[in-house]
This record gives C-alpha cells, sequence and structure tokens, in this order.
C-alpha cells in the first residue's frame, strides 16, 4: 500500500429517508479542522437513492467536495449495498482518513467497509487530532514517530481508561464518531462544493437481503441531545418519584430532565435519558448534575456542557471538579428553591 497515494479527509453523509443525519454535520466540523492542519480538502459521501439534491446542504456545513452514490439498488440501508458503494469510493478516491458517524448504521457500515478495504477502524471515537505517534512498541524503532496521523481517542477497559490509538501502516485511517461529540460548523448559506457523481456498478439480479416492510418506531421521550438545558438527577434523586422536583424546575427553565446510568438501572428514568459512556453524549448550554457523583463514565457524557451546575451534598464529591459552579447541600432544599426563584423572574 502506497499511503502517499491517500489524500484527503472524507466523511459519511448519513441520510434515511432523505434527510441527512446530525452526525454528517458533526463529522463535518470535525474534519474542517483535521483538513485545515493537514492541508486539504473535506469530502463527503453521499449514498442512497434520489439523494442528490442533499449535496448542496454539506456544502453549506463545509464539504469542499460532495461524491454522490445515488442508485434505486440503495433506496433503503442494507450492509451489502451500502458496503459495496463506500468500499468502491475508498478504492477509486483513496482518502486519508475516512469517518463514520457512530450510529445505528455506522456502527454496521463502518467496520464491514474498514475489512472490505484492509484497513483498521477505531470504533466509538470520542476526539480527533492530528499529531505524532511513537512507535515505542516495535523492536527496533522505539525512538521512531510517525508524523501527521490520525490520532483517535475513545473510551477502554470498561471506561476505566482513555485509549489513543491510530493506524500508522494503513489508510485511510477509519474511525467511527460518537454522536453529539463533534461540533458542525454555522452553515453557511448557498455555500457551493464540487460534486461528482459516481457509480460503483452494481451486479444485476445480486442476492442482496430484501427489506419486506419497515416498521418506525415512534420514540415517545424527547430527544435529549437536542435540548439546551438539562436538568439531570442521579441516585441521590432517591426515587422516580422524587424526579418530580427536577422536572419542575426543567419546566421552569424550558429544559428537559435527563439521568445518570444509576437512576436507569433503579427503573426511575428510561434508558433513552441517560447520560454517559453507554448513554447519550450531550452538548447543552447549561447541565445541571442534581445528586450525580461524576463518575468517569458519566462525566465522557457531559463534559463538552457549556455552563455545568453541580448539586450535591458531598462536597468532595468529583463532579465539583467538572462544574463551573457547584452547591454543597441537599438537594431536596436547593432544588424546589432554585424552581421557586426561576419562576419568580
Ligand atoms: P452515585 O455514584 O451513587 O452518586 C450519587 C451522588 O448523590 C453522591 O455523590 C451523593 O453525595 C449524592 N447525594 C445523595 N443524596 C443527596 C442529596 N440528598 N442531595 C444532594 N446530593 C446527594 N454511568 C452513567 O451515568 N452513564 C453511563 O453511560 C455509564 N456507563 C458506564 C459504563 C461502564 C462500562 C461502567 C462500568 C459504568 C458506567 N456507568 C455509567 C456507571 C458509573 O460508573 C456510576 O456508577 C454512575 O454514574 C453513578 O451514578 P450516580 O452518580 O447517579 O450515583
Amino acid at each position: 500500500m502506497n499511503l502517499e497515494e491517500y489524500k484527503g479527509v472524507f466523511i459519511y453523509a448519513q441520510q434515511v429517508d432523505n434527510q441527512i443525519n446530525n452526525i454528517a454535520f458533526e463529522l463535518l466540523g470535525k474534519a474542517r479542522d483535521l483538513a485545515k492542519t493537514l492541508d486539504t480538502q473535506v469530502t463527503a459521501v453521499l449514498v442512497g437513492s434520489g439523494i442528490r439534491n442533499l449535496a448542496d446542504q454539506l456544502a453549506e456545513y463545509g464539504a469542499d467536495r460532495v461524491i454522490v452514490v445515488d442508485d434505486p439498488e440503495l433506496k433503503d440501508y442494507r450492509t451489502e449495498p451500502y458496503a459495496h458503494a463506500l468500499s468502491e469510493v475508498i478504492n477509486k478516491f483513496k482518502p486519508e482518513i475516512m469517518l463514520v458517524g457512530a450510529t445505528a448504521i455506522g456502527r454496521d457500515l463502518g467496520p464491514t467497509v474498514s475489512a472490505r478495504v484492509g484497513t483498521g477502524l477505531t470504533a466509538d471515537c470520542t476526539s480527533l487530532d492530528i499529531g505524532d505517534f511513537p512507535l515505542v512498541a516495535r523492536p527496533g524503532h522505539e525512538d521512531e514517530q510517525k508524523h501527521n496521523q490520525l490520532l483517535m481517542t475513545r473510551p477502554a477497559f470498561g471506561g476505566n481508561t482513555i485509549a489513543t490509538i491510530a493506524c500508522p501502516d494503513n489508510r485511510p485511517q477509519m474511525s467511527t464518531v460518537r454522536p453529539g461529540v463533534m461540533q458542525a460548523i454555522q452553515p453557511i448559506k448557498g455555500a457551493k462544493a464540487e460534486i461528482i457523481d459516481f457509480n460503483p456498478g452494481f451486479t444485476p439480479n445480486n442476492k442482496y437481503v430484501e427489506i419486506e416492510d419497515v416498521v418506525k418506531v415512534v420514540s415517545e421521550t424527547v430527544d435529549i441531545q437536542k435540548a439546551k438545558i438539562l436538568v439531570s438527577g442521579g441516585r441521590g434523586v432517591g426515587s422516580k418519584e422524587n424526579f418530580k422536583i427536577l422536572q419542575d424546575l426543567a419546566d421552569a427553565l424550558g429544559g428537559e430532565v435527563s439521568s445518570s446510568r444509576a437512576a436507569v438501572d433503579n427503573g426511575w428514568m428510561p434508558k433513552d435519558m441517560q447520560v454517559g459512556q453507554t448513554g447519550k453524549t450531550v452538548r447543552p448550554q447549561v447541565y445541571f448534575a442534581i445528586g450525580i457523583s461524576g463518575a468517569i463514565q458519566h462525566v465522557a457524557g457531559m463534559e463538552e456542557s457549556d455552563l455545568i451546575i453541580a448539586i450535591n451534598k458531598d462536597e468532595t464529591a468529583p463532579i465539583f471538579s467538572v462544574a463551573d459552579y457547584g452547591i454543597v447541600g441537599d438537594l431536596n432544599k436547593i432544588v424546589p428553591r432554585l424552581t421557586e426563584m426561576v419562576k419568580a423572574r
């Protein structure tokens, strides 16, 4: 593999039913940073059927080029034809970096494609940078560094450590990235990208899985990743019923209620509301951590919030080290008072 042939930062622009998933815009935001450091272009890969009209949106969110693979075979997501399309794009255009969202689709597509094109994949990354990678583990090369590598960071060993992983010998350097971690740029209205139509060639009468019916699950819960204000409760809240005081505060502030895993495990909150490593990554303008100790697995999902306010009766709780403001005391007294004060304003 001649690594020099591989150029540019590519992102997979996931769409379903002609709607681009937010993760594509988040990946474009990160791709712009990486491309600036490497002095290269950002390319979005758009795969589907009747989706060419979506390319302009990707340009507005930072794509210099959009490669469009538009074929009736790609109407609904199926591993085989989508993996074929993305692998062929990689074989033809040779990206240096290929980013895919760690969504249900991306977690299926990313590893399938990386195996096909013969490269590695770091799954579920929470941070990406360009930097030097030391080859300390290679006998005879211990003092060497590989320059300008994609340094892919993700929690490892059950979240007890953070691993930085590189792929120094293969291209593209591939990773799936957690939704909600990277930041999209402010869209630039009317921005244009070069659009390249690409046909990966589908074999007629192939034996792809046939989809008979698509049944959509309508979630009755709110999407905490979209909330601007989150009032999050943990084991310290004490009971399902007591989450009412958090809901009152959230209502007064125009926010939503979320929780730690302990509250979910106790059956006080639905799993959809869990923030953290095995829950959702959130980045609201204001995050209240109420009766939450601040375990590393929880903090991994909320530390990028603009403003963090912690309420905890234990002044040594680790949550105070990530909080911008901390209130030490009993949440049962503090939260209702806060709600009254907000309502009075
Ligand atoms: P606790 O740690 O029990 O903390 C409760 C806090 O409430 C304490 O600090 C206490 O001082 C305070 N408190 C008690 N009563 C009051 C009161 N009256 N007033 C004010 N404060 C009070 N956790 C997550 O949250 N999200 C995840 O995604 C996640 N993923 C995980 C993945 C793995 C692989 C593992 C091993 C763990 C994961 N965890 C996750 C669990 C995590 O390690 C913690 O156990 C969990 O976050 C603790 O939740 P908590 O802070 O609500 O409870």
